[in-house]
């Protein structure tokens, strides 16, 4: 049985166990950290991506995440949990070209989906939305993990934070270890051969290099495991 499975609507006040709680606060801190990680970690993302790609993965993640925090600063009013993420997925897809812009777009559109108009959540909700969000990805960019993109990161990530949440652990505690499984799937796609993405093109070539869309991918699964350790 998963702890904190009563579901919480609008005007719940309860808190998830662990003293955490996963509100519309929690994920702006999750998406304005993505973005200050993203900027910081901008020409290291591009040189990865000039490696194997076109060298624009830094620049566009930067562009996109940024656009994010612009446009959600700018909301009227209180915005539920489900609302920001559908908010960033759409600004992500209008602003940043390439493949990282839909598929992170799309990842965190279905998200916000999942967990509907919910104030207030806890860890099945938060277990279902990255599930989604993960779908969503493998869906548009018809990847498996082991071809060298950011399933090899968002994957294992997933598969851990429901295992460790079935375990009982603490939301914080499941994320921390989602983000560590999600960093070594990273480092695990050093040895692969890309069969996604433009990448692939590059054939066995591809081989020797860390995927740069796995790493933006462990960056913003930080921010996410970060944006509930630092929860007051
Ligand atoms: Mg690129």
């Amino acid at each position: 049985m998963l702890p904190c499975t009563r579901r919480r609507y609008a005007g719940g006040a309860e808190r998830v166990q662990g003293g955490t709680s996963v509100d519309a606060d929690t994920v702006r801190r999750w998406l304005t950290g993505a973005a200050a990680s993203l900027h910081e970690q901008r020409d290291y993302l591009t040189q990865l991506d000039a490696a194997i790609g076109d060298a624009d993965h830094g620049t566009n993640m930067d562009r996109g995440f940024t656009a994010v925090v612009e446009k959600l600063n700018a909301l009227d009013g209180p915005a539920a949990p489900g609302q920001l993420l559908t908010t960033a997925g759409g600004t992500l897809v209008s602003t940043v070209g390439g493949a990282s812009g839909p598929l992170w777009g799309t990842a965190l559109r279905r998200a916000g989906r999942a967990l509907g108009e919910a104030d207030e959540f806890g860890s099945e909700e938060l277990t279902t939305a990255l599930d989604a969000a993960l779908e969503g990805v493998v869906e548009l960019g018809a990847a498996q993990e082991g071809d060298k993109t950011m399933v090899d990161a968002l994957a294992p990530a997933v598969r851990t934070l429901r295992q460790r949440l079935e375990q009982g652990e603490t939301i914080a505690a499941a994320l921390s270890a989602a983000h560590e499984a999600g960093e070594e799937g990273m480092r695990a796609t050093v040895p692969l051969q890309a069969s996604k993405g433009r990448a692939s093109y590059l054939g066995e070539r591809s081989i020797g290099h860390q995927d740069p869309g796995a790493t933006s991918t462990a960056l913003i699964l930080g921010a996410l495991a970060q944006s509930v350790s630092t929860e007051g």
